[in-house]
């Protein structure tokens, strides 16, 4: 079995300085394939380290998050190109925007540029897009159609409405099905909706589920709940996400 985290924040604190420890206890549970985001440079830098030293099994992104979008400088932006280029480098996230979390409008303006922004460098780069959009599903949905995206892209966490998530899988979209689709029921709308190969799995870790920080070892219990609730055996599930993941990742 393979089993996939495609949305972990490992270049937090939490997790950063036990990577190695981490990394071994996980691949004995056949979780073998992980995405690390970046919320900022600091994270960004972290991450593509981490994808050097574990090719194939971290896949380092670079971004800025929308609640630090506002933070971004030129100076940034001008480093985020350049790592944009990297070959390490596999995704462009976690960037997008949030209107739900941060309720002041002046910010949503610069959050906006900072996701062109990196639209841009993902366009640029062939990179893979990994979104955040709590609260802001309408307004991504019409940047990605007046953008003219050529990647990839996955919609993480979605929580909005079925309306938009049509449309948004309509335009392509992949999306990630996180623990807490257990308790949320827009977050099942996700599973009930998206044709299954358009699913991803992830942790979004250290966010918590049940009181404990995510991880990646939430990822084959995730997984036999999708299996059963799609009526699939675990196995063909197991394949699915990762026919997807590599589609995802490698932009096909
Ligand atoms: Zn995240």
């Amino acid at each position: 079995m393979t089993y996939i985290d495609c949305h972990f924040h490992f270049a937090d604190k939490y997790f950063y300085k036990r990577v190695d420890e981490l990394v071994k206890d996980w691949l004995k549970l056949d979780i073998n394939k992980i995405v690390t985001v970046a919320t900022n440079l600091k994270e960004s830098h972290r991450n593509i380290e981490l994808a050097k030293k574990y090719p194939n099994i971290i896949f380092a992104g670079i971004g800025r998050h929308p609640w630090g979008a506002h933070k971004f400088s030129e100076e940034e932006l001008f480093i985020c190109k350049g790592l944009a280029q990297k070959q390490e480098v596999s995704i462009i996230g976690e960037v997008g925007l949030d209107h739900y979390f941060i309720k002041d409008k002046d910010r949503w303006k610069r959050q906006v540029t900072v996701l062109e922004q990196f639209i841009q460098m993902a366009n640029h780069n062939k990179k893979s897009l990994m979104l955040h959009l709590t609260g802001a599903e309408e307004e991504i949905y019409q940047i990605l159609t007046s953008s003219k995206l050529e990647v990839n892209f996955c919609c993480h966490w979605y929580s909005g409405s079925t309306k938009i998530l049509k449309k948004l899988s309509d335009l392509g979209s992949y999306f990630t099905v996180n623990p807490a689709f257990l308790r949320s029921k827009k977050h099942k709308k996700v599973l009930e909706l998206v044709d299954k190969a358009y699913l991803l799995t992830e942790s979004d870790g250290p966010v918590k589920f049940k009181g404990e920080p995510g991880t990646p070892v939430l990822i084959p219990m995730l997984c036999e709940v999708i299996a059963k609730e799609i009526k699939i055996p675990i196995e063909e599930l197991n394949t699915i996400m990762q026919t997807n993941f590599l589609k995802y990742i490698k932009n096909q």
